[in-house]
């Protein structure tokens, strides 16, 4: 089992008399900043404007600088921009503010493991990733817990990176709820992998399949719409909260059954194979590329799929079943959702 880090492994004193930059105040830059500031640390928030952003962050009681600006003031500098655009602030805002034995701070390994980020080899670099959105990262730490994160160092200039990558854990609360260390490869290509295979594209494109073998057989959209979509919370809830073999025990015998005599007909062998490919796009750094030229290039076919998918069927349904429930937009999942920046 990997070694798991809490609060009595974390020394907060070593960002006192320190600061702290945020670049970028968006879905995790607010999450950490407040909670940063409430344990005591002294943050500096970089954020472009005009953006709703810069108000948040005005409204929070901050006072947003540019990056450069917060890069120049601060010993830490985390870079919470957008992922494709972090190239871009570094080197046009931040690089010239990194002097030796300042330290460099991300949440996600991305530009730094496919090398599109060098940075110079007398500053720590290393990473803070909560395990989760970063409104949950504020609202868990405001109710006295935290976000599982992973801690990575890639390069320890001072002796001191991981010390303090667990300092910056400890400060957004997430050795309350325990730390794994881990690389900034394992973590980037895990992550993307995660997003990929099975949280986002791997579900999207089930629940859409299911949904569509109902319908196409006959079946009320708006009932197909409940049994594929609507249902999945219930079932993630529990498998999040006692596992694969836990949701078993709740649902009934004969989902159980069903489970067990059909799930593999649904993920097969070729499935697995082609898990196989997106990992391998994924670790020779072809996915990145595709990506980083994809926002080169004004984000064409990220626009042809958006819309592709935003006018299925199943989101003209949903979009009317859920006006009939409206006790979803207070529901637990949606507080864990996201919050400012994002469409
Ligand atoms: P968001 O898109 O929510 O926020 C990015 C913010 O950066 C925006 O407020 C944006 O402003 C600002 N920004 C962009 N360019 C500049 C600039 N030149 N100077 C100052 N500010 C700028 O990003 P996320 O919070 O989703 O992601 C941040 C990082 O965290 C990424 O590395 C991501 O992979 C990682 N991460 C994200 C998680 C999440 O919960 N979303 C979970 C774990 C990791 P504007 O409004 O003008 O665009
Ligand atoms: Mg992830």
């Amino acid at each position: 089992m990997a070694k798991m880090y809490y609060d009595q492994d974390a020394d907060l004193n070593l960002l006192k008399g320190k600061k702290v930059a945020i670049i970028g105040y968006g879905i995790q830059g607010r999450g950490q900043a407040l909670n940063l500031k409430d344990s005591g640390v002294d943050v500096v928030i970089g954020q472009r404007q005009p953006s709703p952003s810069f108000d948040q962050a005005v409204k929070d009681g901050f006072q947003p600088v540019t990056a450069a600006e917060a890069a120049e003031q601060a010993d830490y500098i985390q870079i919470l921009t957008q992922d494709h655009i972090q190239l871009e602030v570094y080197e046009n805002e931040i690089k010239q503010h990194l002097s030796e034995g300042k330290g460099l701070i991300f949440s996600h390994g991305f530009n730094i493991h496919f090398g599109y980020i060098k940075a110079p080899e007398n500053v720590d670099i290393f990473l803070v990733a909560p395990k989760g959105p970063g409104a949950l990262v504020r609202s868990q730490y405001m109710e006295g817990k935290g976000v599982p994160c992973l801690i990575a160092v890639q390069q320890d200039f001072t002796g001191n990176a991981k010390q303090l990558a667990l300092a910056h854990a400890k400060g957004i609360g997430g050795t309350r709820a325990g730390v794994i260390e881990t690389t900034f490869k394992e973590e980037t290509e895990t992550d993307l992998f995660g997003e990929q295979a099975v949280l986002c594209g791997g579900t999207s494109e089930l629940i859409r399949a299911g949904f569509e073998t109902l319908v196409d057989a006959g079946y009320q959209p708006e009932i197909a719409y409940f049994e594929c979509l609507h249902e999945l919370k219930l079932i993630t809830d529990a498998i999040f909260v006692s596992g694969i073999k836990g949701m078993h025990r709740r649902v009934s015998d004969t989902a159980e059954y069903g489970d067990y005599s059909r799930g593999r007909r649904i993920i097969t062998e070729e499935t697995r194979k082609e898990m196989k490919n997106i990992l391998s796009e994924i670790q020779s750094g072809k996915f990145a590329e595709e990506w980083m030229n994809e926002n080169k290039t004004d984000r064409s076919n990220y626009n042809k799929m958006r819309d592709r998918d935003d006018s299925h069927l199943i989101e003209k349904v949903g979009d009317e079943l859920r006006k009939m429930m409206p006790w979803i937009q207070s529901s637990s999942g949606s507080q864990s959702a996201l919050s400012v920046g994002k469409r």
